[in-house]
C-alpha cells in the first residue's frame, strides 16, 4: 500500500469515527433518598461567627492567628484549618443590612454537599464519596493520594490542601459526620446549626429545608415570622423577626444539579460571590464525555482492522501481479 493511500484511508476512517461520535451527557444525579443538609438564611445572620468557632471545636481545628501573640481565630477564608467561614458584602457607606446599595450582608462558606458532586466525580481513587442515603460528601484520608484533582472539580473552591502535612491531606466540611464524630448518624445536628443563635444556619432534611426556604420567600415582607432554630423538623426554639425583601431564589435548589446546603438572601448571589452556574452538574457532563470517548475507543480498533484488511488485499494483488510477470 502506498504511503499516500495509507494516509487517505486512515484519515477517511478517522473522519467516519468523528462524524459518528456525538458526546452524550448523562443526567444529573437525583438527591439521595434521605438527603440531609442546611439552609443558610443570610438575612438572619448577624456575623457573630459562633458557627465558625463551633466548627473548629467540633472538628478539632486550630485557630488561624493574626500575628504571633494572638490566639483568637481570624480566618478570612477556607483552609486546612477552617471548614466554615463567614464573609461580608459591603456597598457604598455600608449602613443598611441586607441591602445592595449602601448596605451589607453576610454569606457563609462551607462545603455545599452537592447532589452530583464534582469533587467525587474527578477523584481518581474514590477518596471522596457521596453517602448513598444521606447525600453527605465524605473524605477518606487513608485512600487519598494527595493529587489535588478534587480542588479542580469543585465549583465552590471548597477542598483545601494541607501543604504542611508531609503526606498531603484534603480538608473540607463533612457535615460533622466523619468517622469518629458521626453527629448526624447518631441523630444529632451539625455543630454550626446547633451554635447559631438566630437560626441563620438551620439543619434538616433537604426536602424540609427546601419547603422552609420557599415558605419564607412566599411570605409578605414586613410580616412577623417565627424562624425555627436548630433542626427544622424539631426546632428547639424560634427567632421572631419580620420577613425581609428576599430575592426569589433558593441557591442550591438547581445550581449545578443542586446542593444539600442551600442559601437564601435579600442580596443577589453574584454580589455574595457565588459562581455563575447552570443547572447541569459538571460531573454529568464530564462523565458523559469520558464514557462516550471510552465507548468509541472500539471504533479506532475497527478502523485499524479495516486498514489491515486493505493492506493485506493490496499485498495479495501486488504479489499476484509480480507472479504473473515472472
Ligand atoms: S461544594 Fe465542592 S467539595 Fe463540596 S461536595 Fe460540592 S464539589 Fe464537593
Ligand atoms: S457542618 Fe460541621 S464541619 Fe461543616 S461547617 Fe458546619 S460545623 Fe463545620
Ligand atoms: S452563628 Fe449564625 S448568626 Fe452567627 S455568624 Fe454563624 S450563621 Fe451568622
Amino acid at each position: 500500500m502506498k504511503r499516500r493511500n495509507f494516509f487517505q484511508t486512515s484519515l477517511g476512517a478517522a473522519g467516519a469515527v468523528l462524524a459518528s461520535t456525538t458526546v452524550q451527557a448523562r443526567p444529573n444525579l437525583e438527591p439521595a433518598p434521605q438527603a440531609v443538609g442546611m439552609l443558610f438564611d443570610s438575612t438572619l445572620c448577624v456575623g457573630c461567627k459562633a458557627c465558625v468557632s463551633k466548627c473548629k471545636e467540633v472538628n478539632h481545628m486550630p485557630p488561624v492567628a493574626m500575628g504571633k501573640d494572638t490566639h483568637a481565630d481570624f480566618a478570612l477564608d477556607l483552609s486546612f484549618a477552617t471548614h466554615n467561614v463567614i464573609k461580608i458584602y459591603t456597598s457604598g457607606d455600608g449602613s443598611k443590612k441586607d441591602q445592595e446599595q449602601n448596605g451589607f450582608a453576610f454569606e457563609k462558606r462551607s462545603c455545599m454537599h452537592c447532589v452530583d458532586p464534582g469533587c467525587v466525580s474527578v477523584c481518581p481513587v474514590t477518596a471522596l464519596t457521596r453517602d448513598p442515603v444521606t447525600g453527605i460528601v465524605n473524605y477518606n484520608a487513608d485512600v487519598c493520594i494527595g493529587c489535588r484533582t478534587c480542588m479542580t472539580g469543585c465549583p465552590y473552591n471548597v477542598p483545601q490542601y494541607d501543604y504542611n502535612n508531609a503526606l498531603g491531606e484534603i480538608h473540607k466540611c463533612e457535615m460533622c459526620n466523619q468517622k469518629g464524630l458521626e453527629r448526624i448518624t447518631k441523630g444529632g445536628m451539625t455543630g454550626c446549626a446547633e451554635a447559631c443563635p438566630t437560626g441563620a444556619t438551620l439543619f434538616g432534611t433537604r426536602t424540609a429545608l427546601l419547603e422552609e426556604a420557599k415558605r419564607r420567600l412566599a411570605l409578605k415582607p414586613g410580616q412577623v415570622y417565627k424562624y425555627p432554630m436548630g433542626d427544622v423538623r424539631k426546632p428547639d426554639s424560634f427567632h421572631e423577626k419580620v420577613i425581609p425583601q428576599y430575592k426569589n431564589h433558593v441557591w442550591g435548589e438547581k445550581e449545578a444539579g443542586g446542593t444539600n446546603v442551600m442559601h437564601i438572601s435579600a442580596v443577589s448571589f453574584d454580589k455574595l460571590g457565588m459562581p455563575p452556574l447552570g443547572e447541569r452538574s459538571h460531573a454529568s457532563i464530564s462523565e458523559g464525555v469520558q464514557s462516550t470517548l471510552y465507548s468509541y475507543m472500539a471504533l479506532p480498533a475497527l478502523a485499524l482492522g479495516g486498514l489491515g484488511w486493505v493492506v493485506k488485499r493490496n499485498t495479495e494483488v501486488a504479489n499476484k501481479e509480480g507472479g504473473d510477470k515472472s
